[in-house]
């Protein structure tokens, strides 16, 4: 996905582009590619950018620890501000780690826009924290009630019995 000129969008139609998605983002890790669409549209000292999209991530359950597919859909619309400020900021800000509420970006009027990266972050976003297979998971079965258990005990001695037997 090609990063958008921001002063290019002012002369695009309607000061509008629309990217279509459909390819697997660096850094996510998914079943499918991501399909879906972004919008971005140049607004003076903002930019509004809105996306659409979808892919299947593999999800490992708090309760059973089993893995399942899990369909990961954002669609999300949000502002982005145009700030000459930013310029100067940036290499200040890049010398620290950036904190998660820090992504609610502010970027240069004469900067570029990066849908991949936006998609990425939102994609991230959505992944679910508590992660469930099923909201009646029971969680981590025994593999058997306690008979059971103690006929697989039983085997096991009479294994044992029978080794002894063909002892000299
Ligand atoms: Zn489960």
């Amino acid at each position: 996905m090609d990063a958008i000129y921001i002063p290019q969008l002012m002369k695009a139609p309607e000061r509008t582009e629309e990217i279509q998605v459909k390819e697997f983002l660096p850094g996510l890790e998914t079943l499918t590619p991501v399909r879906g669409r972004i919008q971005v549209q140049h607004c003076g000292n903002y930019l509004q950018v809105s996306g659409q999209a979808e892919t299947i991530i593999t999800c490992n359950c708090n309760r059973c620890l089993q893995n399942y597919n899990h369909r990961l859909v954002v669609d999300i619309s949000e502002i982005i501000w145009l700030d000459e400020a930013v310029d100067q900021e940036q290499a200040f800000v890049s010398e620290r780690e950036i904190a998660v509420e820090d992504l609610v970006e502010t970027l240069s009027p004469y900067g570029y826009f990066d849908p991949g990266e936006w998609l990425y972050e939102q994609m991230c976003l959505a992944i679910p924290q508590r992660q469930l297979c099923d909201q009646n998971c029971p969680g981590i079965q025994p593999l058997s009630d306690s008979s059971n258990f103690e006929q697989g005990l039983d085997r096991r001695w009479s294994c044992l019995e029978a080794l002894r037997k063909q002892l000299p």
